[in-house]
């Protein structure tokens, strides 16, 4: 009897958890949502009922449909939750809160020196600052989502051992902010967070199997599959930057040798322009020259070109995703990259003859950080708990 009582409840939440995905990424009619779940109308009138009641959902437009009668569109009540988002880096943190649609409304930097500043410093202000942005709202913070570079463990909240990034080593900041605000707290890799976030806030659109890569100063990435972001056994997945692209290569701090990220992260890009340039100090200079037909800043977008195809066309063979994202600070003026990119892998992947690979940047152009972390806690609210149940604060998650 438990048992069916509980396999029951299990399946409200699964069907509840769908329709909510769903709602996240466009306003869907109840026949849509029955015609794409398979779930009787009943059905979805039954948990969008429950879901209206919680104030979760709302009606939004009515929209004519194919057959000429007409149907209520629903979306989810932006104005239901507050979400905040913490993203860690190594000199800054950026620290938002965004509508329950995930659409920032406030942001500040707080900027620290990574090997001086106390950490429980930085995390005190970045407190304070959540307080002042919650100040005067009514609206209900729903939980914080932080994205930090690894490595983490994700399941006790702590940030292990980033390099370069010594005084965080250890630090656990999800109990941190737990202790702050007694609501649900989660950590991610940043760009594992950023290639989830594709999906529900940028340009993934109906792409269930796909990669992202996310070239900044450090290189990561993201593997979805089948909709879900795929982990690995440890949650190590997806190191993309640790691919190697020359066997005889420098040794990289992973323990590998020639690995991408040694040539083709943004530091290291523009190290290898000061080779011949000693003043370039940006990849946005050294994009605006290459743009401009600057010979030598071509051959370095040229390697970066090389060292991102190696990447790619391995990733490709391997996984077969639907497209491959590539997002991070890489992007700026992106066409010269991207095509140059996509000539390349068209010619190279073993499936060419099968079927082509298509490589998009990220969808996501504004608050890159930021939205990944609050679409994070999103997830995690919506795969951990039935209905938004008032008692969900009420004992740590980790
Ligand atoms: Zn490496």
């Amino acid at each position: 009897m438990t048992k069916k009582v509980l396999n029951a409840s299990g399946m409200k939440k699964a069907n509840q958890k769908k329709i909510l995905d769903m709602l996240r990424v466009e306003s869907v009619s109840r026949a849509e949502l029955s015609r794409r779940t398979g779930l009787t109308r009943a059905g979805i009138s039954g948990i969008i009922e429950e879901l209206m009641s919680k104030g979760v959902v709302v009606e939004g437009e009515t929209m004519p449909n194919k057959v000429g009668r007409s149907s209520v569109e629903l979306k989810l009540n932006k104005e239901r939750y507050l979400i905040a988002g913490i993203s860690v880096s190594r000199d800054y943190c950026t620290v938002g809160i965004s509508d329950f649609c995930c659409e920032i409304l406030e942001y500040q930097k707080v900027e620290f020196n990574k090997d001086h500043d106390d950490p429980y410093t930085v995390l005190k202000k970045i407190t304070q600052i959540i307080r002042e942005m919650l100040s005067g709202k009514e609206t209900a913070l729903l939980g914080i989502g932080i994205i930090s570079p690894g490595t983490l463990d994700i399941a006790k909240g702590r940030i292990l051992s980033p390099p370069n990034f010594e005084r965080w080593h250890n630090l656990n900041i999800c109990d941190f902010f737990w202790n702050e605000f007694q609501c649900p707290v989660v950590l991610e890799n940043n760009a594992k967070a950023i290639a989830i976030s594709e999906k529900y806030c940028g340009a993934a659109g109906t792409a269930r199997n796909y990669v992202e890569i996310v070239v900044d100063n450090g290189i990561g990435g993201g593997i979805v599959v089948d909709g879900q972001l795929y982990k690995g056994s440890f949650g190590s997945s997806s190191e993309f930057g640790h691919t190697t692209v020359d066997m005889n290569g420098e040794l990289c701090s992973c323990g590998n040798r020639g690995c991408a990220e040694l040539y083709a992260n943004i530091p290291n890009i523009i190290a290898y322009a000061q080779e011949f340039d000693s003043h370039v100090e940006s990849w946005e200079e050294i994009v605006d020259r290459a743009e401009t037909g600057d010979i030598e800043m071509k051959r370095v977008l040229e390697r970066e070109i090389e060292c991102l195809v190696a990447v790619i066309v391995s990733a490709v063979n391997i996984i077969d995703p639907e497209v491959v994202f590539i997002g991070g600070d890489i992007l700026y003026r992106p066409d010269l990259l991207i095509s140059g990119i996509q000539a390349r892998v068209d010619r190279r992947i073993m499936r060419k003859a099968i079927n082509g690979i298509e490589i998009r940047p990220s969808g996501i152009v504004k608050h890159t950080r930021l939205i990944p972390c609050v679409n994070l806690l999103l997830s995690y609210v919506i795969d951990n708990f039935s209905l938004f149940e008032d008692e969900q604060c009420s004992e740590r998650e980790f």
